[in-house]
């Protein structure tokens, strides 16, 4: 692992530890030259499907995406970032088991509501305004009816 300030190619690992549930591994490193520590994040290389968007295009499935994407539907809400994480992970967990190549988005767009509404119902709500882009406002009366009616 290369240092990120110096660019040396030794560094050693002076810390490693679990986080996440047992998903990732948590790194301190420290070059040997230049004596900075950083931090790394190991994880496994799950083969995820594409994400059929759509018009019909293709993209990797992008993590960073699918973290802002729940950030900004739980703006202002008190969830912990824990807790958002092991959301993530789980949606990744059903990715990679769900055996196949390509998923369309609305599936994985379902699976984001899923788990945000155990996370939190307004963000849920403000996430599902977006994305289902509601054909009428009856649509969206009857979510939030089914919603207090939890
Ligand atoms: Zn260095």
């Amino acid at each position: 692992m290369r240092c990120p300030f110096c660019t040396a190619n030794d560094t050693k690992v002076i810390d490693s530890r679990l986080t996440n549930e047992g998903d990732q591994v948590k790194r301190r490193r420290e070059c040997v030259s230049c004596k900075e520590r950083f931090t790394t994040f190991e994880v496994a290389a799950l083969t995820l499907p594409r994400i059929v968007k759509r018009d019909g295009t293709r993209e990797q499935f992008q993590e960073d995406k699918l973290r802002a994407g729940m950030i900004r539907a739980l703006e202002k809400r008190s969830v912990d970032s824990e807790r958002i994480e092991a959301s993530i992970s789980q949606i990744k967990k059903q990715l990679a088991s769900c055996g196949e190549r390509e998923l369309a988005a609305n599936v994985l767009g379902e699976m984001v509501m899923t788990e945000l509404k155990t996370l939190d119902h307004v963000a849920f709500v403000r996430f599902a305004s977006v994305y289902r882009s509601f054909q009428d406002v009856s649509d969206f009366t009857e979510m939030i009816k089914s919603l207090q009616k939890q």
